[in-house]
């Protein structure tokens, strides 16, 4: 009972805004993932905060958070989007349990000052866990960290800043922990390009340029994540370029992160690349095997000192990770959540082969699992042309195998309704969406079915 006065206490989200109930969610929740998943994970749950197209939720530690995210995040997002159409992203926000009532004065507080500020300051918070101590080296960042360094120095010589890399290599821990060493004694301003979005587009709407202008202008330290979002938007690549001048003309740090390189952003107007390019440009590599191990090393470290508990990793299953999760850090910590979990529940030491099996799902879904792959191997199932399961007949030994084969796509990628359509010989999502429907139904109340689908599963999980 007490329980759940304190999870209301914590919704903090303005009148207005509000249309979640936060209760039947979680109901919902237990009903789809299940008692034991539930109990464990989704019930120490609260929400935070609701916008028109995210939540911010609130989990108890960064390992919890890891873990959500890295099992259930597609499905919760899923849950939600049933509540509310218009969600497209869920953040956490890691709560301890004792301070959360801290945390709701905090947030409280800051609603009296101006609303800009409010919300800004709501996400201009930097992560303290995310700082260069626990930022390890190697060959694939360490001139990336070596110049992060020097520009916290020498503020100003390098400007832009810009580093770049792809998905989960440490652009938005370095960025952080650049803001957190800034931090005090500069006006450090730090946001992600699609909050900076989300503002203009607020203020725009509000009448209320005037403020937006000044707020962004006046930090010393300007910090944006993920600069690639502008591309395509004119007007706020205009603003951007306008703000961006009218600091570096103040001699205002300005540090910026992005998957690519200035050069090769796409729908960037040139002007904005070549001042982007102007500065310094850094890369952040795909890790070598040796920072691999040792970024495994340190979390087993933290996990261990947060937990008071010992984990049991040798270093033959220490390698194996390694070389197993090839694309990114992120995936890396993902996959070892997952190993230390399973160690955990099972109480044992484990061997390579527990590995394999604990991690096949994993690797295969986040890799190899694309649309193609999917017809290809559906259309060979049922012995069909790939042609003749494209083509817009509509007789049912073609409609079924092609309704499983956009059933999978929808569930085994990350591609959207529209994209899955398109690949389908340029269907509509709607009927993507039946196809959906249709093969869930059959494959709940039709044992055949339920037995196809997980063979090819399968097949395409051996792949
Ligand atoms: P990006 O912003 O490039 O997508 P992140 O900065 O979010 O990547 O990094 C993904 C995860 O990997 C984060 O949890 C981050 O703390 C961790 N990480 C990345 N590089 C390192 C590193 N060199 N040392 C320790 N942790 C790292
Ligand atoms: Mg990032």
């Amino acid at each position: 009972m007490e329980k759940n006065n304190f999870k209301k206490n914590n919704v903090y989200i303005s009148e207005e805004e509000k249309t979640l109930n936060w209760q039947d969610i979680q109901t919902s929740f237990k009903k789809n993932f299940g008692n034991e998943i539930y109990n464990s994970w989704l019930e120490k749950i609260t929400l935070v905060k609701e916008f028109n197209d995210y939540l911010i939720l609130g989990v108890p530690t960064r390992f919890f958070r890891d873990w959500i995210v890295s099992r259930y995040l597609d499905k919760i997002l899923e849950q939600v989007k049933i509540f509310k159409l218009s969600l497209n992203r869920i953040e956490f926000k890691i709560i301890e349990e004792n301070k959360q009532n801290q945390e709701y004065l905090k947030i409280n507080e800051l609603n009296k000052v101006t609303e800009i500020k409010d919300s800004i300051l709501n996400y201009n918070r930097l992560n303290p866990n995310l700082n260069f101590q626990n930022f390890i080296k190697g060959k694939s960042n360490d001139i990336a960290l070596s110049y992060s360094k020097k520009v916290c120095e020498h503020l100003s010589r390098h400007n832009p800043f810009y580093i770049c890399g792809g998905v989960g290599l440490g652009k938005t821990h370095l960025l952080n922990a650049i803001g957190i060493e800034l931090e005090g004694d500069n006006n450090v301003m730090f946001i992600s390009a699609e909050r900076f979005m989300y503002h203009f587009i607020k203020s725009i709407k509000k009448n209320d340029m005037v403020n937006f202008k000044d707020f962004f202008r006046k930090s010393s330290v300007f910090i944006i994540d993920d600069i690639q979002f502008l591309s395509g938007k004119d007007s706020l690549q205009e603003e951007f370029f306008h703000t961006f001048n009218s600091l570096m003309d103040k001699g205002s740090q300005i540090i910026i992160s992005s998957d690519r390189h200035p050069i090769k952003l796409e729908r960037i107007q040139e002007r904005i690349k070549s001042r982007l390019a102007g500065g310094l440009v850094v890369d952040l590599e795909v890790p070598d095997h040796e920072l691999k191990v040792k970024i495994i090393k340190k979390k087993i470290e933290e996990i261990q000192s947060q937990f008071k508990e010992n984990i049991n990793l040798n270093d033959d299953v220490i390698n194996f990770i390694a070389s197993e999760s090839k694309t990114n850090i992120r995936e890396l910590i993902g996959v070892l959540n997952r190993v230390i979990a399973f160690s955990r529940v099972h109480n044992k030491t484990l061997t390579i082969t527990d590995c394999k099996n604990i991690l096949k799902d994993v690797f295969n879904q986040i890799r190899v699992i694309t649309v193609d792959k999917i017809q290809n191997v559906v259309s060979n199932f049922y012995n069909l042309a790939l042609t003749d399961m494209l083509s817009q007949r509509r007789s049912r030994p073609l409609a079924r195998p092609r309704q499983i084969a956009m059933y999978l796509a929808k569930k085994m990628t990350s591609r959207s309704l529209p994209e899955i359509g398109r690949r389908f010989a340029n269907r509509d999502h709607t009927t993507v969406i039946h196809a959906v429907k249709t093969i869930t139904r059959l494959s709940e109340q039709d044992d055949e079915m339920k037995k196809n689908i997980n063979q090819i599963k399968n097949l395409l999980l051996e792949q």
